[in-house]
Parts: structure tokens; sequence; C-alpha cells
């Protein structure tokens, strides 16, 4: 006799349980729209977490991944293959860096940073990584090590030593000193409410890196490849990285991460020090280049009037509605901050609403939607919004 009734069921008894998953049994996903197998379609502002930039399934993504399919699939980073080199060139290109480590996902790119920055700093003598509250860099030892949250670590206990978590709004200059090998954030947090970097902790981060000669590292995971109106957010502040750790929208829909270094810190690996099975995959490449090919000054000057038009309108919206406390972000990466209710409860009215989003920290309400979201689809989703929070 059959175990499980359906299908769904079937998901919780066999797949380890630790996602909250709506109950929406996704069929296929074209461009903004999710469609379930009852016929539903939904409006996708979540764009798999900030993966899809052009929409599900776009054209130019597909077309580059059948493309790669027909020639190999994967081969072994023993050989050399055009979709990474590709790629590494068109990112060495938009950051005017230097060179590029391809993995496989985000917390492997964060994993790579710290080897390579503690690679660089062991000579120095220099042992302290310094990370900020409210960051998310990912789920490994090394990643945890940065974050504060005890949520994601409880009963996981110990992690790297020689880590401290500080406060953005903290006076750094009592705690970056000569022993500092590395500072890792976000100039936009995404998992921590969507909370921009105060430009006061940058200045002093270049002040004392002039005097330190420490390591910086941004965490592009979720901010980069056009989200925020540039291809990097960093662009968008008066900072340059050592090292950007890259993932998500890399891949165009497939797992891929990397980390791209400057000169600095360029050649500080030799062979064997660090690699991977499958970090490069070409598929992954081939279809994050075609994002990239995509992307051009004019797609991003669009994703920035878009956002700007979205927050606004979010604004107009939080003038006749009180819930709302505060609309912030950059781009397209835009959080509305909720008072009196929490941001779970909209996120599953917009659900049953048929509108994609999801929750961040502090009572946030994150959207994402593709970058080459229409401004009918804005409004849709606006007028979505609006009722969702007039009904609760
Ligand atoms: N860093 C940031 C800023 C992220 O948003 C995420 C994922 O949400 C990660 C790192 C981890 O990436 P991944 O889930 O691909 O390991």
């Amino acid at each position: 006799m059959e175990k499980f009734n359906n299908i769904t069921e079937k998901d919780s008894g066999y797949i380890y349980n630790i996602y909250s998953k709506k109950p929406l049994f996704v069929e296929k996903a074209i461009g903004t729209y999710i469609y379930d197998d009852q016929g539903n379609k939904y409006l996708d502002f979540l764009s798999g977490i900030a993966v899809n930039a052009l929409g599900n399934r776009h054209k130019v993504v597909v077309e580059a991944i059948e493309n790669q399919l027909s020639k190999y699939l994967h081969v072994s980073n023993f050989f050399f293959q055009s979709p990474q080199i590709l790629l590494a060139e068109k990112l060495i290109a938009i950051t005017g860096l230097s060179k590029v480590y391809f993995s496989n996902s985000g917390t492997e790119s964060t994993e790579a940073a710290i080897k390579l920055t503690r690679a660089w700093a062991n000579p120095k003598k220099k042992n302290t990584i310094i990370a900020l509250k409210g960051a998310f860099h990912g789920r490994s030892y090394g990643a945890l090590s940065l974050m504060e949250q005890d949520s994601y670590k409880k009963n996981m206990y110990p992690f790297l030593d020689n880590c401290k978590i500080v406060d953005s709004n903290d006076n750094i200059e009592k705690i970056i000193n000569e022993d500092t090998a590395v500072v890792f954030f976000e100039v936009i947090q995404g998992e921590g409410g969507i909370r921009t970097i105060p430009s006061a902790f940058l200045q002093s981060l270049l002040k004392l890196k002039a005097k330190y000669d420490f390591l910086i590292v941004i965490d592009e995971i979720q901010t980069g490849i056009g989200r925020t109106g540039k291809y990097f957010a960093y662009e968008n502040f008066d900072i340059k990285p050592d090292i950007i750790l890259s993932a998500k929208a890399l891949g165009g829909g497939l797992p891929l991460g990397a980390i791209i270094c400057s000169e600095k810190v360029s050649s500080v690996w030799q062979y064997g020090q660090h690699g991977t099975t499958f970090g490069g995959n070409p598929l992954a490449c081939a279809a994050g280049l075609a994002v990239l090919n995509y992307i051009d000054d004019k797609f991003l000057s669009e994703v920035t009037k878009k956002g700007v038009y979205l927050s606004l309108k979010l604004g107009e919206l939080r003038l006749k509605n009180n819930l709302i406390e505060e609309v912030r972000g950059m781009g397209l990466m835009v959080g509305i901050k909720l008072n009196e209710i929490p941001a779970a409860n909209v996120v599953e009215s917009l659900f049953h609403n048929k509108v994609l989003v999801c929750k961040s920290s502090d009572n946030v309400v994150r959207i994402l939607p593709p970058l080459n979201v229409s401004y009918e689809e804005i409004n849709i989703f606006l007028e979505k919004l609006e009722k969702v929070l007039n009904e609760i």
C-alpha cells in the first residue's frame, strides 16, 4: 500500500523538513509568473530569491543553456572551458578586478573568501575577521561564524575563532587594529531587513584600511547582477572591494558562485590550495554570461527608474496606510517595514492573492521582482498589496 496519499505528502515524508513551503505545486514558470497544477497564476516578485534576474526561463538564458548542452555538460576543471573563460572575462571587465574563482553557491563563495583572506593574512600574522550584525553570508561553519543570529546556529556550536561581529553604527576605530585581517559586509543586507550600510561606516573603514592594511570583502550575492541598478551594489557607494562574493543571479538560474579578486589577492593561492568538482559548471557559466550580456547601461538605468517608481508608489501607500512604517532599499531590492502586524501575515495574504514575495528580518516584506518586470506588473503588485493591507 502507498505510504502517502499524494505527492506533497511524499515531500514532507521523504525530504528533510527545513523549509516552510507554501501550498504551490509548480507546474511551469514563464517570465514574471509561476503557474501551479491547479491552473493558478502567481505574480513572481521573489525571482527565486533574487536568482532569476531576467524572470523565469528567459529566451536568451534558455538558448545559451541549449547551445552549451549540445556541446558538453560537465568535463572537470582539469580542462579549458570557454563558458568559464568568457564569464570571468566579463566579470573582470565589469569590476576592473583581477581574477575569478568559480564555486557553486553563495555559501561556497563566502567559504572561499574566508580561506583566501586567511591565506593572505597568515604570513602577516593578522587573525581577526570582522563582520556585521544582521549579515547573512551562508550556512557553512565559516559563513555562520560571520553571523550573529543564534537562530541559524542553535545547537551547532562551536564556530570559528577570531571572528568579531560589530554593529555598523559602532565606532569601528575602537575595534579595527593591526590584527584585523578582513572586513566582510553587504552594502544592503538582504536577509537582514534590506538595510543599507551607513556611509559613516564606509568612511571610517577606508581611513582605517589606509592605516592598518586589511582586506574588504563585499558580499554581492543578493545585491549583484543589476539588482540595484548597477552591476554590483558597491558601485552606488564610494568603496572598492578587494574581493566580491557573487552567486544567485550569476548563474542565470543554475547553481553558480564566484569570488572576484583584486590584484592584491590574485596570486595568494597556489596550485591545490582550493578547488571544486562542479564549480564553474559550463551550463551555469553559459547561462550567467547570457544574463550579463543582456544587461547593459540602458537596462540598468531602467532598473533604477522602475525601482524609483516602485518605491515612490509604496511611499504614497505608506501615507494612506499606517501599517507601513518605512520603505527602503535600492533599485529592485525593496523592503517594506511594517508595524503592528507581522510581515509574515502580509506575505501570506499576498500569497492568497497570487503574489509571491518573502519576508526579511526586522519585520520587513522583501520585494525582489525580475529586473525586466514591466510597469504594468508593478502596478498589479501595488494594487494587490493595497488590497491586502486594507483587508488586514
Ligand atoms: N550571502 C547573501 C547576501 C545571501 O543573500 C545568501 C543567500 O541568501 C548567501 C550569502 C548564501 O547563498 P547560498 O544560499 O547560495 O549559499
